[in-house]
């Protein structure tokens, strides 16, 4: 097949990750394009996000991407006009045990290490903070207002002009099926439409990656996740901050869930154990585990009407971190994939991550730092404990 186009860096996938990365790209002058198998951006895992975004996390490599990504969700409005629905409400991490008490305050040491605005807060202050908390047994929680939530879709869509604006061209409807390899370098893409050349190609593919990653005879270990989530009728703004209680439950791991600018309540359940697979009907065991815990977290919410729920994909790693770097071989393929439960909230970290790894002959100490902790040759037996 004659190739029918010749760019520096092909991008696989146009979700949460892919699209940032392809505006940077592009805004860097790489000639830059974009193929996803669905109609338009953002319609893979990226659309199932409930628009959480943070820089609290345990992992240092996640709290610096956070921290980056979280900076460029807040500022958008303020410098590119588009209203993305940000809300710097903070994350709250309740605590009702003394072990999940413990978990979290020993986790403050490593996040202000990083620069996290971060603190423990008790039972006093986190019922100011959130009146409507069920105080029965409440010892506290940890407390980070610099981060927030926006509107996945909007930001998506925001980024994908961004990156048209820039010059990067997006094919849509169009599956990659095979990367193409010659002495062991990649030299470009090929498609259900056509083929295309670069010497560098990136698999963001999302809960496909291990698809793609097959491509180019590499065995990655991203694994689709199903998680559900879904939205409540608006009413008057009576919560803050997002809310996240990681302490287990009836087939749960965690829950969290915040109120829009808008009035309705996101919200989101990690099933245990988790359930594997492509499959993201969505299901009746959902709704009365997930109510039952928001309830008991906030009583007023028993009178809500849900007006929709949904299930996606975590492309999930076994540590519950990503995966980002370039592969040892084949030369030129750029891994940005294994996103677990924050891809979103990472894409404008990582993308701009990936624009420097391509960009740039000599990184930062803190992006090789990423890096390393982030590479694909890691043993993972470590587990992220706020993935
Ligand atoms: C219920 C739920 C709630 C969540 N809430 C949050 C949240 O609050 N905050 C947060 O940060 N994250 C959240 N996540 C996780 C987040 O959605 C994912 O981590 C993120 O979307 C992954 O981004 P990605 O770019 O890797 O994958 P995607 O967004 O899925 O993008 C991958 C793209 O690759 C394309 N693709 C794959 N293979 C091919 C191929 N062969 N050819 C062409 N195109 C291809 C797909 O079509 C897709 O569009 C949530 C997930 C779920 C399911």
């Amino acid at each position: 097949m004659n190739p029918q186009g010749i760019f520096d860096v092909i991008v696989i996938g146009a979700g949460s990750i892919g699209t940032p990365a392809a505006m940077y790209m592009a805004q860097a002058g790489l000639k830059v394009l974009v193929v996803d198998q669905f109609a338009s951006p953002g319609q893979g895992s990226n659309k199932a996000a409930i628009g959480g975004v943070r820089a609290t996390h345990s992992d240092p490599a996640k709290i610096r991407l956070g921290l980056q990504s979280t900076k460029v969700f807040s500022t958008w409005q303020e410098e590119h006009g588009q209203d993305i629905e940000w809300h710097s409400g903070g994350y709250c991490f309740v605590a009702y045990t003394e072990q999940d008490e413990k978990s979290l305050q020993d986790l403050l040491v490593i996040q202000k290490s990083y620069g996290l605005n971060i603190d423990w807060l008790d039972g006093q202050a986190i019922r100011e903070l959130i009146p409507a908390i069920n105080p029965l047994g409440l010892r506290g929680g940890t407390f980070s207002p610099d981060d927030g939530h926006c509107s996945n879709l909007l930001a998506n869509h925001a980024f994908y002009l961004s990156a048209r604006q820039a010059g990067a061209v997006f094919h849509f409807h169009e599956t990659v099926q095979a990367i193409s390899i010659h002495n062991n370098r990649v030299t470009g893409v090929v498609t259900d439409r056509g083929s295309y050349q670069a010497a560098i190609v990136v698999n963001a593919a999302g809960p496909w990656a291990a698809q793609v990653g097959s491509m180019a005879g590499l065995s990655h270990p991203v694994m689709p996740d199903s998680h559900e989530a879904g939205i409540t009728e608006p009413v008057a703004p009576f919560i803050g901050p997002l809310i996240v209680d990681i302490h287990p439950g009836d087939h749960s791991a965690n829950i969290y869930f915040y109120q829009q600018n808008t009035g309705q309540f996101n919200f989101c359940l990690t099933p245990e154990p988790h359930i594997w697979g492509y499959n993201c009907n969505e299901t009746s065991d959902f709704l009365p585990l997930v109510s039952k815990r928001m309830i008991s977290l906030v009583p007023r919410l028993a009178k809500l009407r849900v007006r929709r729920t949904w299930r996606g994909l975590y492309p999930m790693t076994p540590d519950g971190s990503p995966i980002i770097g370039w592969a040892d071989q084949p030369d030129g393929y750029l891994m940005a994939i294994g996103m677990c439960g924050q891809g979103f909230m990472f894409g404008p970290g990582v993308g701009s991550l990936l624009t420097r790894i391509i960009t740039q002959n000599e990184l930062s100490v803190q992006d090789r730092e990423i890096l390393y902790i982030l590479r694909s040759n890691r043993d993972f037996i470590g587990n992220e404990m706020l993935k």
